[in-house]
Parts: C-alpha cells; structure tokens; sequence
C-alpha cells in the first residue's frame, strides 16, 4: 500500500490469528498441540513490526530440542530492536519444538519424530506433522525470508557454517549476506523448514553452530553479528554495513568432502588444533585400546578444513572422527593470514574442547 503523502509503501500489520501493527513488539505464546494431559502446548513468539517498509523474516530456533545456541540468538533478537527503528518485520520463533525442549532432546519424544523432516506438516497427521503445520502456516508462511538455527548433533560439534541453495538466487544473497566463511550448498532434506520454504518462495537458510544442550558466547555474539549484517543488506537496519567475509569456502553434499572415520574401537586423543586447518597427512587423532596396545592413526588425506568433529573422546570402527573439507592453496594462505592476525580465533579449540566457547 502507498502512502498518500510519501507515495512511499506503507507497512502492514503482521498477521497471524490476531495483528501485529506497525511500531509494535509483541510477546505471546502460540498454541501447536496438546500433551498427554490434554493441555496445551505453547511456543513463545516475539514479533517485532518495525514503523518502516521491510521485509517480514522469521528467525526460529530449537526445532531439534537440544540445540540451544539458537534459542540465545533468537532471545537476543527478540529484544534488541526497537520497532521504531526497523524497516520490516522480526518473527521469532523462540523454541519451535516444545516437547523436545522439555526433554532436552533432538526429537519429539511422541514417537521419536524429526520436526525437521516434518514440514509443511498436515493438520491431520502425527503429532509431530500437526506441530510442523501450525507453525508453518501461521507463522512462516507470511514471511519473505529466514534464518533457522541449528547445532550439531549430541557428542559432536561443528563449525560455524551456513547452508542454503546457492543455486537459488534469492539464498544465495540471504546466504552470502549473513557472511558466514563455509557455506554448504544444496537443496537440503525433504520436509526440512530450509528446503520447504525455500521452495515456496521463502529463501531461507540453516545456520550450524558449535554444539547441543550449551550456550557458545562467542559463536552466538558471530551469529548476531551475522544477523545484522542481513539487515543491512535488506536494508532493515539503514546505513549499516554489510560484513562480507574475507574469504568463504562453498562445498557440496557430495563433493570434497570426506567423513574420516575410526577403524578400531577405543579411547580418542584429538591432536588437531589449536585451529581446524590441517595439511595433508597431518595426524588429526589417534585411538588408543585400553591396553595401549593397538593404535589408529587417522591422518588428514588433503589440505582441509575441519568442519566437524567427535566430542565423545570414545569410537567403535566406523565412527565418524572429524568431517573434512577440501581447500584450495588460495584458501589455505588467506586462513593462515586470518590466523596471524589474530581474525581467526572464533575458530580455536581450547585444550580438549573444540569450537569457541
Ligand atoms: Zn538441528
């Protein structure tokens, strides 16, 4: 709608069962289900409608129960801008999936079910699928872009990274904006929100960061950083810069990428670090039987960046140890530049923990 005055576009209320108007922040909670005692299970919803013309982003966290570094990052979001500052509207999503949060677990404890395979979702399906179809269409559905966070899976973490279809053209400037260094490109998982979005005209992206059941302050402080610099570059916040990282890393699904894994059971030592750069044959771990007697020695099979790594210091033959990308010399030299200058520290592991805490 043009303003009469400006014949600039005027903002609208969000609208979802009730309205949001311009110049309001809202703080509610949505009813997606109920639970074994017929009672109502609620997600906590902030919407922030901002006085300027905008895009409308969602911002949703804890679809997996125990990924928490998102649910930080959307808390901060939820608060930190006044309305009658932003051009367009933030919906956050604060905790998406509320069984698994109380459980503090991955998936809906009803059956063990995957919220992030379950939309859009149907209104007359599983628990899980009903959840997924009242978010999606109250709250995604009105929207023009996303960011939902994630983490690694338990006993594992994972480098900052984002993954969007690059191929998209509308991801791939919501991708590159949020100026992440490793982007992994693909359509992504059916029934995932990223995949179900994206296909309905919602470019959207995942966001990977560190891992379950902690809070990561440096990783969520990049995150937010990432956040604003999405708003620079859809101009909801105007005159900010966007941070465009000094160097980025797209990979795909299948291609120079290597899960390395143990070939005997026993106990980890990780020797990579302090920074996740390794060089060919570099040693990343050894495993160790109990008797000392028996040794694996897994050695980096290309210049790479590790992207992933075992956090449970025990393996049987054939877990996963530490996810490897491949880069190129360019890549590796502007790393190693990033690293003298003291630029790459978000990326440390400290003495046995990885990721920065
Ligand atoms: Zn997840």
């Amino acid at each position: 709608m043009l303003d009469a005055m400006t014949s600039r576009p005027r903002p609208e209320p969000f609208r979802y069962e009730e309205r949001v108007p311009p110049g309001e922040r809202r703080q509610f909670r949505a009813e997606v289900g109920e639970n074994y005692l017929g009672d109502t299970v609620e997600i906590p919803v902030t919407v922030v409608n901002g006085v300027g013309e905008g895009p409308t982003i969602f911002f949703t966290a804890a679809i997996h129960g125990d990924e928490l570094n998102g649910v930080k990052v959307v808390q901060e979001i939820a608060t930190r801008y006044d309305p009658e500052a932003l051009r367009g509207t933030l919906v956050c999503l604060h905790v998406c999936n509320v069984p698994a949060y109380e459980a503090q677990q991955r998936y809906t404890p009803i059956y063990d079910q995957d919220l992030n395979r379950a939309f859009p979702g149907k209104g007359r399906s599983t628990t899980t699928e009903r959840m997924a179809s009242k978010i999606y269409h109250r709250f995604i559905r009105p929207c023009d872009l996303g960011i939902d966070f994630h983490t690694s899976t338990r006993n594992r973490t994972t480098i900052y990274h984002v993954r969007a279809d690059l191929e998209n053209e509308d991801a791939n400037r919501l991708a590159r904006s949020f100026g992440a260094n490793v982007m992994l490109t693909g359509s992504g998982d059916a029934g995932s929100l990223r995949s179900v979005a994206t296909s309905a005209d919602i470019p959207t992206i995942t966001v990977e960061m560190g891992r379950a059941h902690r809070f990561q302050p440096v990783l969520i402080e990049k995150a937010l950083d990432s956040v604003e610099s999405v708003f620079a570059e859809y101009d909801v916040l105007p005159g900010r810069p966007v941070h465009w990282p000094g160097w980025y890393k797209i990979t795909t699904p299948e291609s120079a990428k290597r899960w390395l894994r143990a070939d005997i059971g026993g106990l980890v030592d990780m020797e990579w670090g302090p920074y996740p750069l390794v060089r060919a044959d570099e040693v990343i771990c050894r495993i160790t039987d109990h008797f000392s007697t028996k040794e694996d020695v897994v050695r980096a099979p290309f210049d790479g960046l590790i992207v992933g790594a075992l956090e449970n210091p025990v393996a049987a033959p054939g877990h996963p140890v530490c996810h490897l990308v491949r880069l190129d010399e360019t890549t590796v030299e502007e790393i190693e530049r990033e690293i003298d200058r003291g630029e790459f520290d978000g990326y440390r592991r400290y003495g046995h923990r990885w990721a920065a805490e």
